[in-house]
């Protein structure tokens, strides 16, 4: 059986890492989607999508996990047609984990079953708190496995988020 979850992951954090963890031990393999592929540079969408697939890979093989595929996939902004457009690309899966009312429904009405996954400390393990103590020059190291916070470092990525979330425009 081979299990789907899909997330931005901007960045990966340790909840993230916590249920993927967990699916590669229980289904023979996971397909990890990384959605909005095409964004990066942004507040809300730092990273590009080969930077997350970096920081994934790199987090599961440290921890000598091997049966995943990553699976880039960007918007179509079409709603009706965004599951088969991930089945267009992604390796066949059987088995949904899906959080957002919107993806839950989406997998349901092309017959999936959709499994609600378990949150993880979900106050502090969240995209958006990592974000946020980037921007405050708050410890967000602790939040992410240790090769996430190092190719962060390397690609200078809380210098690239404080800058794109200044303006030009007088405050
Ligand atoms: P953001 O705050 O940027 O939206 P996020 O932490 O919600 O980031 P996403 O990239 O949106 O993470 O990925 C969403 C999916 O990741 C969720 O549907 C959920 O399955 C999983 N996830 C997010 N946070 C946790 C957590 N703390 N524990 C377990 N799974 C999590
Ligand atoms: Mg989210």
């Amino acid at each position: 059986m081979r299990a789907f979850i899909i997330g931005r992951f901007q960045p990966f954090h340790l909840g993230h890492m916590e249920l993927v963890e967990k699916l590669t031990k229980e289904y023979d393999s996971v397909i990890i989607g990384i959605g909005s592929a095409q964004e990066s540079h942004t507040k809300e969408n730092p990273f590009t999508a080969g930077e997350r697939h970096l920081m994934i890979s790199n987090s599961l093989e440290s921890k000598k996990i091997y049966n995943f595929y990553l699976v880039p996939i960007e918007d179509i902004y079409r709603n009706a047609l965004w599951v088969a457009h991930i089945e267009a690309i992604a390796p066949p899966f059987n088995q949904v984990y899906a959080a957002n009312p919107l993806t839950r429904r989406l997998f349901q009405e092309r017959g999936y079953h959709v499994i609600t996954p378990p949150m993880y400390k979900r106050e502090v393990y969240s995209g958006k708190e990592v974000r946020r103590r980037m921007l405050m020059d708050e410890n967000w190291e602790e939040l992410v496995p240790p090769e996430v916070a190092e190719i962060i470092k390397e690609i200078d990525g809380v210098n690239r988020i404080k800058e794109i979330s200044k303006t030009d425009e007088v405050q």
